[in-house]
């Protein structure tokens, strides 16, 4: 008997299946999944793989397994889907499976978890330098050669669980922090984040009509044991997380198992609480990558073994080692979060069909705000739509006003704040109510520019505008995280002359402030929330009552409740519409949509303020009258004349490298080569020429990259598996000069 074998790598020339042969005394621990130990050409240690096929013979000399391990292998279920990832989305299997091996690779069983209020943390320095001196053969230890995958593949790790999982000891640790390639920092972190006493418990809510019949609905094909797609499209607090609750415990009841997506940034403890106060805590999981790999290990063990009946986790929870699957649900479908921007370039809402397909049950998607491509497909029957029009406790939708920015500039009115929203605020002040401002700064930064000559401070390895941060006076880059002394003469023209423009977090804190100095303010951003769990915090607090305005970026719109918070305020609504990307206007609906439903949530009205440059603008109008029927019907009209998705997809190929003329080769035979194929065959897609993409450095790669619409199916997939098989002959991409990725409709499309 002969398995095939993927090995456990990220080596280029070790991602493809090889065939070795199973000795007698494992036939009976040979199976689809299984876990081995090989030899591999002449490395002295042992490769770790999975066992993707078994098969009678093979035609070439075989050399032997030389260990099987069943413990934390994969079910024949799982290599499955990773073979049908690897094909869909252009990647190695090798690259799939790895999304669904437990945390950390070792078999050791992790008791008595010492609560620590102060751990060491272990951070490599520089992951290239690390990279490369592992390929190049660099380390005499294996042992920290060990340390050093490990913390490539997970991240920082504490110090406990790092000599946990790679077997290893303090003194390899210790040389490596010797030699530069790591660092050990003290730092402060609570157990468990996510589970904590809920004293609280909850009982089923006595459903509306809306929600007893979208319940009805799925739970008849829970019982008929049949896949279907849903879409409960509902307003915000119509009451969606009840039905969510109500059909996990049917599901509960028939011993089956749940996973419950929900976006990275509203898993909180709160939404997990929620959970917990029905449940009880024995029978959840929580999958989110706040947790330490000690504890993401315990939550997976938990699953496992079929003790945890319901996951709860962000993105990469859908492939959770359940058994007995009954429901996918998958909360704030239109959130961008579930579509991984790195190999495997999966969207977990495809993953998620697939599986609910495969064991034949529902798949239920619900927003406020759906996705246009999921509407799309309830238009085209391939899901059922299922509206929920009124808010659950009665709650009254908030009232909505518009502010024309252009006026308060001709009223002289240089305040960030409009005399509107002023008032505003000061009367909640009064009242003792709390408010939310929001800015939306997609498509917006804070930069530096010479007001003599024009010049802007720019990374050098992104060709991105540096962003200024106020706390550390330094200038940032956002996409590889270069900083420098902010300037105070230009480099240019050797003006003193530079100014900050942009309109940050802190700047609206300091205003508010000198306004309202009796006022307490939290703010919450990317420079807040960095520490593990302060995101958590900062909401608890304003929650608490702590504060009497929060203000931030996206990360408050999602998530909490705040019973309290009367008048949410948009700063400015126009940065996401004037981003170069022809879902601007979805995303500026989604966003202040969602961001007004954090208004009145409580016994009092909500007001909403919003701010803008463009008060005429249709997003913005049906925003406003909270018309999302117009919106759509409008934005879907416009998709289908100007060929967008969901009207055709959108393939972006994309070519990098250190070196800008290869970069160009490569995209431009990739280029021929579609070109000849299309035109030899006659296939119907339209193809457009290579070119630098609209950020053409990032992390001093050079990007280019050939756009492709079309109708995605089956003859693509060939089409683009194929294109990936012809990049591999060519001699830069071979080499590793060059890399080539395939991502369909990608979230983000610079
Ligand atoms: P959504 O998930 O759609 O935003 P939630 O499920 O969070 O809405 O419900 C909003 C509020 O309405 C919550 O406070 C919830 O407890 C309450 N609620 C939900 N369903 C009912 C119901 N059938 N009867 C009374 N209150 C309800
Ligand atoms: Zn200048
Ligand atoms: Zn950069």
């Amino acid at each position: 008997m002969v398995a095939e074998i993927i090995l456990n790598s990220n080596a280029k020339e070790l991602n493809r299946v090889f065939d070795y042969n199973i000795p007698e005394t494992m036939f009976y621990k040979a199976m689809v999944g299984s876990r081995v130990f090989v030899q591999f050409g002449n490395r002295k240690q042992l490769e770790e793989g999975f066992i993707i096929g078994i098969k009678e013979s093979s035609e070439f000399k075989l050399k032997s397994i030389e260990k099987i391990v069943n413990e934390n292998g994969l079910t024949e279920e799982k290599v499955e889907l990773a073979k049908w990832m690897a094909r869909r989305y252009f990647c190695n299997i090798s690259e799939c499976i790895k999304l669904m091996l437990p945390p950390g690779t070792t078999t050791k069983i992790i008791e008595n978890r010492i609560k620590e209020k102060n751990e060491n943390f272990v951070t490599i320095i520089d992951e290239e330098v690390v990279e490369s001196d592992i390929e190049e053969d660099k380390f005499k230890s294996a042992k920290q050669v060990r340390i050093l995958k490990f913390l490539l593949d997970n991240g920082e790790t504490n110090l406990a669980d790092l000599l946990l999982f790679t077997d290893t000891t303090r003194d390899a640790v210790k040389a490596l922090e010797k030699k530069n390639y790591i660092t050990i920092e003290k730092k402060h972190v609570e157990r468990n984040p996510f589970f904590h006493k809920v004293e609280r418990q909850s009982k089923k809510l006595e459903f509306t009509e809306e929600q007893q019949n979208a319940y009805n609905e799925i739970s008849d094909k829970m019982d008929k044991n049949k896949y279907e797609e849903y879409l409960i499209y509902g307003v915000t607090g119509s009451g969606k997380t009840e039905i969510y609750l109500q059909l996990i415990e049917k599901a509960l009841n028939n011993n089956k198992t749940s996973i419950m997506l929900v976006p990275e940034i509203s898993l909180t403890p709160q939404t997990v609480d929620r959970f917990i106060a029905r449940f009880g805590e024995e029978n959840i999981a929580v999958l989110h990558s706040k947790l330490s790999i000690g504890e993401r290990f315990d939550q997976w063990n938990k699953i496992k073994s079929g003790q945890a009946k319901i996951v709860i986790g962000a993105r990469s929870a859908i492939f959770a080692p359940v058994q007995n699957l009954g429901i996918i649900i998958i909360d704030e479908e239109h959130d961008s979060s579930y579509k991984s921007e790195s190999t495997p370039r999966y969207n977990a809402k495809d993953v998620a069909r697939y599986l609910c397909y495969e064991s034949n049950i529902p798949l239920v998607l619900g927003s406020a705000t759906p996705d246009t491509g999921s509407l799309y497909r309830t238009m085209k029957k391939q899901s059922v739509l299922l509206r929920l029009n009124k808010r659950a406790n009665n709650a009254k939708l908030p009232e909505i006003e518009v502010v024309d920015l252009r006026e308060e500039l001709s009223k002289k009115n240089k305040s960030m704040l409009s005399e509107k929203l002023q008032e505003s605020i000061k009367e909640n002040l009064e009242n003792k109510k709390q408010t939310i401002l929001f800015l939306n700064r997609r498509g917006f930064s804070t930069f530096v520019m010479c007001r003599d000559c024009g010049y802007t401070a720019k990374c050098k390895n992104c060709d991105i505008t540096l962003t200024y941060h106020k706390s550390t006076n330094k200038l940032k880059c956002h996409y590889c995280g270069y900083e420098t002394k902010v300037i105070t003469k230009c480099p240019e023209c050797g003006s003193e002359n530079i100014r900050y423009f942009g309109t940050g977090t802190q700047k609206l804190e300091s205003e508010i402030n000198t306004l309202f100095p009796e006022a307490k303010t939290i703010r919450m951003d990317v420079d807040t929330v960095t520490k593990k769990n302060s995101h958590e915090k900062i909401l608890t607090d304003f929650k608490e009552n702590k504060a009497d305005i929060l203000i931030g970026t996206q990360m408050v719109v999602k998530g909490h409740h705040f019973p309290n918070v009367t008048l949410v305020g948009v700063i400015a609504a126009d940065g996401s519409l004037n981003m170069n990307d022809y879902r601007a206007n979805e995303i500026t609906f989604q966003i202040l949509t969602q961001v007004a439903g954090r208004a009145g949530r409580g016994e009092d009205a909500g007001k909403v303020i919003i701010q803008t440059y463009n008060p005429d603008n249709f997003t913005i109008e049906c925003v406003k009258q909270q018309n999302d029927e117009m919106f759509y019907n409008t934005e879907m009209r416009l998709r289908k004349q100007l060929k967008y998705p969901p009207f055709c997809d959108i393939i972006v190929i994309g070519v990098s490298s250190k070196d800008e003329q290869i970069t160009m080769k490569v995209a431009q035979s990739l280029h021929k080569y579609l070109k000849d194929r299309v035109e030899n065959e006659n296939i119907g897609i339209m193809l457009y020429k290579a070119l630098p993409a609209p950020i053409d450095k990032i992390k001093n790669k050079y990007r280019w990259r050939i756009l492709i619409k079309c109708k995605f199916g089956e003859d693509i997939i060939d089409l683009m598996n194929n294109t990936m098989e012809k990049a591999q002959t060519i001699k830069y991409c071979k080499n590793g000069d060059a890399n080539i990725s395939i991502d369909v409709n990608p979230t983000n499309m610079i």
